[in-house]
């Protein structure tokens, strides 16, 4: 597919899924007093996204991003240079403010995704995580200047890689959102 990036870890083609993966420790790219941050338990919901607020490597036109319940999360070593990139943003994403690079963002206000934490799998030392399954935000990589003309070509690739492209987030995830929503406000049995 010519010169389309999405992703390092997607550009090589579909990969096998992963073992069991029972959590890992996320390492920012600092290569002295790295930020580490432990997460204890297995990964869900692992997509490629397109949206603008995600961190994603330097030539990536997706970020893969997954969530974590946030109890299950720690950081570990040099927690002192993280920071929250937007504190009014639903997802408070803590950045290592010498690399840049996310290592998560917990859901902290009264949301559907309250209580989880979103991560990004590729920081893991250790492999065997399960792979993207879909893609959201697709039409949003033309926000940070992608060109409209490829989209065609950017689905296809998406479709060839196995991830459905949403253009929001994937059918699961947003009726979950809607019956959350729809039992807050009564219009389904809490
Ligand atoms: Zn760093
Ligand atoms: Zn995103």
């Amino acid at each position: 597919m010519g010169n389309l990036h999405l992703h390092p870890h997607l550009d090589g083609g579909p990969r096998g899924s992963g073992k069991q993966f029972s959590g890992g420790v996320l390492t920012c790219a600092c290569s002295t007093n790295p930020v580490k941050v432990k997460v204890n338990s297995d990964i869900a919901h692992n997509h490629a996204c397109g949206c603008t607020k995600c961190w994603k490597p330097e030539d990536a036109t997706f970020s893969i991003v997954a969530v974590a319940a946030t109890e299950k999360v720690e950081v570990l070593e040099n927690g002192d240079k993280l920071a929250v990139v937007d504190p009014s943003a639903l997802i408070q994403r803590y950045a290592c403010k010498d690399c840049g690079v996310h290592m998560y963002g917990p859901v902290e206000r009264d949301h559907p995704f309250q209580g989880l934490s979103f991560i990004h799998p590729e920081r893991f030392e250790e492999d065997g995580w399960a792979e993207p399954g879909f893609a959201a935000f697709v039409s949003s990589i033309i926000e940070s200047g992608f060109s409209p003309e490829k989209m065609d070509e950017v689905r296809s690739r998406l479709k060839e890689l196995g991830l459905e492209p949403y253009d929001c987030l994937s059918p699961g995830l947003m009726d979950y959102i809607a019956t959350w929503t729809a039992k807050k406000s009564g219009a389904l049995p809490a």
